[in-house]
C-alpha cells in the first residue's frame, strides 16, 4: 500500500483541503513554492504509464478538481500543474498524482 493510499484510507495524516468521491487533495508534506497541493485520484493507479481510457473521467475530475482548489487557495495570478512519471519524470510516489503549484512565479523549463 503506497503512502497516498494510507492519507486516502485515513491510516496517516495529512491536511486535506479538498474531498470527492473520486479525488482527494492535501498539502505537500515539503513544500517547492508557497502553495503547494498533491491531488490524487482514489483510484490506485501507479502513474501516467497505466492510464487507460476507463479512468477518462477519473483523470477529468481529478483536473476539474485542481482548477477548484486553485480558485480556493487564491491563485488568481496563475499556478502550475505537473505530473511527474517514472524514473526520468521524477517520480518517487507509486500513486499517480498532480502537483499543484503557486503562489510564486515559476521558471521554465524545470529541471
Ligand atoms: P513525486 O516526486 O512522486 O512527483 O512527488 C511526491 C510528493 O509527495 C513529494 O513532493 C513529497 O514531498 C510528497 N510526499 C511524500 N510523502 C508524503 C506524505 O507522507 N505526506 C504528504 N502530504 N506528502 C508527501
Amino acid at each position: 500500500m503506497s503512502i497516498f493510499a494510507k492519507i486516502i484510507a485515513r491510516e496517516i495524516p495529512a491536511d486535506i483541503v479538498y474531498e470527492d468521491d473520486v479525488c482527494l487533495a492535501f498539502r505537500d508534506i515539503a513544500p517547492r513554492a508557497p502553495t503547494h497541493i498533491l491531488v490524487i485520484p482514489k483510484k490506485p493507479i501507479v502513474g501516467l504509464s497505466d492510464l487507460t481510457v476507463e479512468d477518462e473521467a477519473i483523470m477529468g475530475r481529478c483536473v476539474v478538481a485542481a482548477s477548484e482548489v486553485a480558485r480556493q487557495q487564491g491563485l488568481d495570478n496563475g499556478y502550475r500543474l505537473v505530473v511527474n512519471c517514472g524514473d526520468d519524470g521524477g517520480q518517487e510516489v507509486p500513486h499517480l498524482h498532480f502537483h499543484l503549484l503557486g503562489g510564486r512565479a515559476m521558471s521554465w523549463p524545470p529541471g
